[in-house]
């Protein structure tokens, strides 16, 4: 099984970017409000995802790292309409499989935290008692040491801290409600209080995509046909040479989609004559039931019913907005 998992590592975590990324959406689907990320070397030698969710009761821990054994899904109906961010029950048991996990959790209701830890297999392992405020750690050290080849991938630290980093920017641009702080080496990188308002959103959004961003463009938010379009667009006179700043997200769930990409660039060729890649964060709201996740094991891709449909709506919303603001 230790192999099996150590495949599918490889489908959901090739690098420790996507590991944060599976372990901050569990501590949100776990109804967190405060996240802190700690990262050492870059995530090679330490991720450590603290937060205050509901945590996992002791005689649940072992079942979690095992595969399939998402709390997610209760039935095939289910599939159809997922609501949480992960529903595979692959990344525990993947990432346990390719590092050195250690499981610390104490749901509200317990008198105090258990803890399970250790190398590869630990499922014969029974959990002890140990000192955590109410919700959940999961501590992962070494990532690949057991997988030498993938190990070898793994770009320099700070490549692969701009990964994680873009990571927590993403998902911190989808939650403006939870609070994050980022760590690299002990020092904070990022400190994203829980956002309250319109003030607080675009302290944010700066803290994030940056002042000259936040000064140069512009708030976005339409309505048509059942779906709503809003968050901010770059203006014309934020010139990026790289696509570097743009984030789309589609009912919450940050995708890169090419079909939505090429509206939004079409929109902004259109208006202004422009070369410069757009720069944008985004919100696409649509009918669950018109949209389908379930495509990639990372979950960023999405397959719309109607997808003439969204690009339509994407690029005429972005085209009329942007024609308004054309001198
Ligand atoms: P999935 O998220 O697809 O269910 P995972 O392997 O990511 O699968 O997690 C397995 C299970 O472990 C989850 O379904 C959940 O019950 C539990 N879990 C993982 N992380 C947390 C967390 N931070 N807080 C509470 N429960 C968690
Ligand atoms: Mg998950």
């Amino acid at each position: 099984d230790t192999l099996v998992n150590q495949i599918a590592a490889g489908e959901v975590v090739e690098r420790p970017a996507a590991v944060v990324k599976e372990l901050v959406e569990n501590s949100l689907d776990a109804g967190a409000r405060a996240i802190e990320i700690e990262i050492e070397q870059g995530g090679a030698a330490l991720i450590r995802i603290r937060d205050d969710g509901r945590g996992i009761a002791a005689d649940q821990l072992a079942l979690a790292l095992t595969r399939h054994a998402t709390s997610k899904i209760g039935s095939f109906d289910d599939l159809e309409r997922v609501a949480t961010l992960g529903f595979r029950g692959e990344a525990l048991p993947s990432i346990l499989s390719v590092s050195r996990l250690r499981l610390l959790s104490r749901p509200p209701d317990a008198e105090h935290a258990w803890e399970l830890g250790g190398a590869g297999q630990i499922d014969d392992i029974a959990p002890r008692p140990a000192a955590h405020p109410f919700g959940t750690t999961i501590e992962v050290r070494d990532l690949f040491f057991n997988t030498p080849a993938r190990r070898k991938f793994l770009k320099s630290e700070a490549t692969e801290f701009r990964q994680v980093q873009q990571a927590v920017s993403r998902v911190g641009l989808s939650r403006f409600d939870v609070g994050f702080v980022l760590r690299h080496n002990r020092r904070v990188i990022l400190d994203l209080a829980p956002a309250v308002g319109d003030e607080g959103r675009l302290a944010r959004l700066r803290q994030i995509c940056g002042d000259e961003f936040v000064s140069q463009s512009t708030a976005i938010d339409e309505s048509r046909l059942g779906m709503r379009l809003s968050g901010w667009i770059g203006l014309p006179s934020f010139a990026r040479n790289q696509a570097d700043l743009q984030y789309v997200y589609v009912n919450g769930r940050l995708v890169r989609d090419r079909l939505l990409a090429f509206a939004l660039k079409r929109a902004f060729a259109d208006v202004m004559h422009s070369t410069h890649h757009p720069a944008y964060v985004v919100y696409l709201e649509v009918d669950p039931a018109s949209v389908d996740v379930n495509v990639h094991p990372q979950k960023t891709e999405v397959r719309f019913r109607d997808a003439t449909r969204v690009h339509d709506l994407l690029f005429g919303a972005v085209h009329q907005v942007l024609r308004r603001l054309r001198p």
